[in-house]
């Protein structure tokens, strides 16, 4: 059955090739970015995979450009099937080091943006009595990273936002809620997050330098490497075979390598369902 399809941050990477994958099967795609000077890359995809997308302005940080995008598609649609909250981004500095205002962001882009957009949706997937809402989350959801405390900690706020909704909005009112959990994808957001260090004074010369060069080093190793990152096509085709689950994970990794790095949480309930399972039988019954 085709659906009625929102995904955000699709001016680039992984967004780019989950709202043209979803177009080539035959749904009927909603691709929002916050900048709409920036839909070349998206419209290029589109034109190379003969696919149609409806491009919409969305700006996960800000609520009335939210309800005006789900306005908008329930004006013409009547309804969404589908939330793919994939817009985020990445941030590297210490606790001590990011200011009060970079706190903040890095938790409203990545989380209070999902929540927003979640916010929006809900009402017309509880009517309808039917949905399912995707986040793409992160490793960084489950396993805390060096340097990535901040990044980390609102991808975890995404974890246990998705976890929650899974416990009572699904057994009530049929809506789905997916965590997505990739390793490394091979897009601009690990260069993103360097020139943010850039843009902000670079490495600062302090006690943590030694230590960030090691993971800096490290992290240009992983990315040569063939296993830790995964083609955006690759890891969007684990969304789509989530959109297209009749009985989808609460929780699903998108690699053999983030599978194996996360493993020593999820290998007892690899899918979210058996704990999902535990809270409703605990807190519902
Ligand atoms: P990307 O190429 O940097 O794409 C991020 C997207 O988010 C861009 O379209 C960006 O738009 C958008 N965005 C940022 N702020 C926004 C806002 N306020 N409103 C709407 N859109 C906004 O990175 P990606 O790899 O495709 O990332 C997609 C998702 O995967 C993110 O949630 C990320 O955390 C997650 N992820 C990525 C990796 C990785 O290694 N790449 C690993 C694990 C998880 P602009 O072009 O306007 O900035």
């Amino acid at each position: 059955m085709s659906k009625i399809i929102l995904v955000t941050g699709t001016s680039t990477g992984l967004g780019i090739d989950i709202a043209v994958q979803l177009a080539e099967i035959g749904h009927t795609v909603y691709a929002t970015m916050r900048n709409l000077d920036k839909r070349g890359a998206l419209d290029a995809a589109a034109k190379a995979a003969n696919v149609s997308l409806n491009v919409l302005k969305l700006d996960v940080q800000k609520r009335e450009s939210v309800s005006d995008a789900v306005a908008r598609i329930i004006a013409v649609e009547g309804r969404i099937d589908v939330l793919i909250n994939n817009a985020g981004a990445g941030f590297v500095r210490t606790t001590e080091q990011a200011s009060e205002d970079e706190i903040n962001w890095v938790m409203d882009v990545n989380f209070h943006g999902v929540v927003r957009a979640t916010k929006a949706v809900l009402p017309h997937m509880r009517a309808a009595r039917s949905g399912h809402i995707i986040n793409i989350t992160s490793v960084g959801g489950l396993v805390g990273q060096p340097f990535n405390e901040l990044y980390c900690a609102a991808k975890f706020a995404v974890e246990g936002y998705t976890e929650a909704l899974a416990s009572y909005v699904t057994p009530s009112f049929g809506i789905n809620f997916t965590a997505v959990e990739p390793g490394g994808i091979r897009t601009e957001f690990a260069n993103n997050v360097m020139a943010g260090v850039a843009a902000t004074g670079g490495m600062l010369d302090d006690e943590y330098k030694p230590i960030l060069e090691k993971y800096i080093g490290g992290s240009s190793t992983r990315q040569g490497a063939s296993d830790a990152y995964q083609d955006s096509h690759e890891c969007a085709a684990v969304v789509t075979g989530v959109v297209a689950n009749p009985n989808p994970p609460v929780r699903i990794r998108t690699s053999a390598w983030a599978e194996e790095l996360t493993s020593l949480k999820t290998s007892t309930d690899p899918d979210g369902k058996k704990l999902q399972a535990l809270v409703i039988e605990r807190f519902l019954n």
